[in-house]
């Protein structure tokens, strides 16, 4: 008999509960499932950089004894084959939360061990509470897990007879060229590295540089690609940046490497990883069910070849900083969060595209693709959550914000390079440019529509009771970091929603 530890969004041996917790002889296994690769939310960038992480973690099992087995097929077959071979006493794993055909997968992999009587233990991993009853007092909890022991590598476990297993090239047949040219490093010490890197300096100018893609690529931290896969755990990535908050307090101000307040900026953002990751263990639904129903009954299905959807995704809209920044995404497989806002925010109210359109769009061209993160995010910046302020962003304004002199523009836009820097932002106030297309819409007119659609769903009969219900269910409670509200309640959350209706004449 042999205890199998499944490795999924976990791919390290540090800080591992369910590796810790197997008993010899172990069988460490990760499954490349096909049938999660088929998925409309998966990319080949996406699995360039799982494969280097799986090698990554191919390695540091070695050096503890213990090889990986890799098999590609269906969870449950495999682990059929495995306990008839073997016989399975006991199956680890963490809890994941990641999308709905994953969340499928485990219940049939939970049928498959309750059929035979195999113990599965799924351990928690990060500050997401599984069947959590009510979002009061999270905070406390999430602080709570984040506050335990960083586990070490187990030493001395015996392997089971296995053996390892090729790691696939392509998990299905893809078009290798998918268009990126920068990948970011994966594994361990690359994740290690980049939090010491951002602790000891280049986070300096963290929330000055986080908001223009000129300076946010340096300037934040780059965890999210290794926090998704687990290749460091959320516990040592967010105890590293609570002890160098300490460190950086008790220094001379002139002799600090980055000022406290970046330490804390980073240390908020992981709390926030976690909280948003709630919202899809609580509600798996939200990956393609609008949060609010009165968002839900006025979407408008997008084909995927709508040729609205097509030139926003390609950066060829004709609204340069808008083109720019997908651009640079289709490139690096990385933007930063207010550019990540404001090409969702374009998609679903200027060009009133549904937002599962736009999202898995956005989500294949995410190197960091978190479900919990992404759906929760996608809906908040489509105005689909009935309880956070709506955000319609301009993109002009916001490239004359973020890229004053057109710098990134040009970069990413060579057709435009030649113009000054006012005419980057608005070419079709000269002579154009060759090669680069006219505006596909008019921003003023756009936002207005926007506006007045946003507007007939908030006056919506019932709008504010269901929206206390969605904060009920998901909204934050915290008024300062590591607190809860006590009065999270639903007066207050009906409050905020007609707050939120008096502000959507917000020009961002
Ligand atoms: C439409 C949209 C989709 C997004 N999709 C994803 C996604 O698929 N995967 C993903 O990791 N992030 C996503 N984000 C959140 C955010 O933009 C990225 O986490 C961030 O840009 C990653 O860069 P970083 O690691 O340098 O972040 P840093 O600013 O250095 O933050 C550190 C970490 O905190 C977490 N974090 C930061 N901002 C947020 C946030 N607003 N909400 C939740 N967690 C946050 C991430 O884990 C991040 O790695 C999305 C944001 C939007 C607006």
């Amino acid at each position: 008999m042999i205890e199998v530890v499944w490795f999924k969004r976990d791919l390290r041996v540090e800080d591992h509960a369910a590796l810790s917790a197997a008993r010899a002889p172990v069988l460490c296994l990760y499954v490349v499932e096909p049938g999660y690769w088929r998925g409309e939310d998966t990319s080949p960038r996406q699995w360039r950089f799982t494969r280097a992480a799986l090698a990554d973690l191919r390695t540091a099992l070695a050096r503890i004894g213990l090889p990986l087995v890799l098999r590609t097929g269906d969870a449950v077959a495999v682990l059929a084959d495995l306990h008839a071979r073997h016989g399975i006493r006991a199956l680890h794993s963490h809890q994941e939360t990641s999308n709905l055909w994953t969340y499928a997968r485990d219940r049939a992999v939970a049928r498959f061990c309750r059929a035979h009587a195999i113990p599965w233990a799924e351990h928690r991993q990060s500050g997401v509470f599984r069947a959590l009853a009510s979002r009061d007092r999270w905070a406390a909890r999430f602080a709570a897990q984040m506050a335990g022991p960083i586990l070490p590598a187990p030493r001395g476990l015996v392997p089971a007879d296995e053996p390892e297993g090729a790691i696939p090239d392509q998990p299905r047949a893809w078009n290798p060229d998918d268009g990126l040219l920068r990948p970011q490093p994966a594994g361990r010490a690359a994740a290690l590295g980049l939090l010491e890197s951002f602790l000891s300096g280049r986070g300096a100018d963290y929330r000055r540089g986080m908001s223009s893609p000129l300076t946010a690529a340096r300037a934040c931290s780059r965890l999210s690609p290794h926090l998704a896969l687990g290749s460091i755990s959320m516990r040592e990535a967010l105890q590293r940046v609570q002890a160098a908050q300490r460190d950086i307090a008790a220094m001379d101000p002139r002799a600090r490497p980055i000022p406290l307040g970046a330490a804390q900026s980073l240390a908020s953002r992981l709390h926030w990883h976690c909280h948003f990751i709630q919202k899809l263990e609580s509600e798996p639904e939200l990956e393609t069910r609008a949060a609010h129903p009165a968002a839900e009954a006025a979407r408008r299905p997008t084909a995927p070849d709508d040729p609205a959807l097509r030139a926003w995704a390609e950066g060829r809209s004709g609204l340069p900083f808008l083109d720019a920044c997908m651009r640079s995404l289709v490139a690096t497989g990385w933007l930063n969060f207010r550019m990540r806002a404001m090409v969702q925010a374009v998609a679903s109210y200027h060009l009133a595209l549904d937002w599962r359109a736009s999202g898995l769009v956005l989500a294949r061209l995410f190197t960091d693709y978190e479900p919990g993160i992404h759906w929760p995010q996608v809906q908040m910046q489509s105005g689909a959550t009935g309880i956070n302020t709506p955000r319609i962003y301009n993109p002009v304004k916001q490239g004359l914000d973020q890229d004053p002199e057109g710098a990134f523009i040009a970069r990413w836009i060579p057709e435009l390079a030649h113009l000054p820097p006012a005419l980057r932002h608005m070419p079709w106030r000269g002579d154009g440019a060759r090669g680069y297309p006219p505006p596909m819409l008019d921003v003023a007119a756009a936002m207005r529509a926007a506006r007045e659609r946003l507007s007939a769903i908030r006056r919506s009969a019932g709008f504010a009771e269901a929206a206390a219900r969605v904060y009920d269910r998901h909204g934050s409670r915290q008024r300062r970091h590591g607190q809860d509200d006590p009065m999270g309640d639903r007066a207050r959350a009906a409050q905020r929603a007609a707050r939120d209706r008096r502000q959507l004449s917000l020009d961002l």
